[in-house]
């Protein structure tokens, strides 16, 4: 296993979890609780999308404003940089409510990321299109990237993209489904993740 980047998601991975209510924004919605908000988005006519995007925009600032980053991200982030591995982000967010919370991030943090991929940038993950993008900036193969997420969509975006995967549960249930082919490894923390990595890279594992 070769892994020469890295594609983080961003809420609940580099950021603490919990912060974005996703559960009031379907109720604002009037959203199944089963489907996913910009799923059900698109399945809306021009005359309710543009308000329901917007409320949408309004839930995740709020929720920017209100993250931190997760325990152990500037450590992990540092080390990953100091082995030479290009990392960068891939959200289904909007770009201001990303901006805003990663202003939350110590500078030289956000000066390593080598990109920022949001909705408004590529097809939103489960669609394995931000990984390919992503592997495309870093001119690696899709194969030799590690996905990092905390949520099933993140998984299957990199398996459908051939990316290695990685789902961090922060220490909650895992939200893989009984169908979901599961990832190729889960961690508990970015202090697990960061322990994989040096086994991984040193060939201990894998
Ligand atoms: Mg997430």
């Amino acid at each position: 296993m070769v892994i020469k980047g890295l594609v983080f998601d961003f809420d609940g991975t580099l950021t603490r979890p919990g912060s974005i209510d996703f559960a009031g924004i379907k109720r604002a919605l009037s959203c199944p609780p089963e489907v996913a908000i910009l799923e059900f988005l698109d399945t809306l006519g021009p005359e309710r999308l543009p308000q329901a995007l917007a409320t949408v925009e309004r839930f995740e600032m709020e929720a920017a404003e209100r993250s931190s980053p997760n325990d152990g991200v500037a450590d992990l982030l540092t080390w990953v940089h100091s082995r030479g591995l290009p990392w960068g982000i891939l959200t289904r967010n909007g770009r201001p409510s990303l901006n805003v919370a990663f202003t939350k991030f110590h500078p030289s943090t956000r000066d390593q990321a080598a990109f920022i991929l949001t909705r408004d940038d590529v097809a939103p993950k489960p669609d394995p299109a931000g990984v390919l993008a992503a592997a495309r900036l870093l001119q690696v193969p899709s194969t030799e990237i590690m996905m990092v997420g905390d949520y099933r969509f993140d998984i299957l975006a990199g398996q459908k993209a051939g990316a290695v995967t990685v789902l961090v549960t922060n220490g909650r249930p895992s939200s893989m489904r009984s169908e979901d082919q599961p990832p190729n490894f889960t961690v508990a923390s970015l202090a697990d993740l960061r322990v994989l990595l040096d086994n991984l890279l040193s060939g201990r594992t894998g």
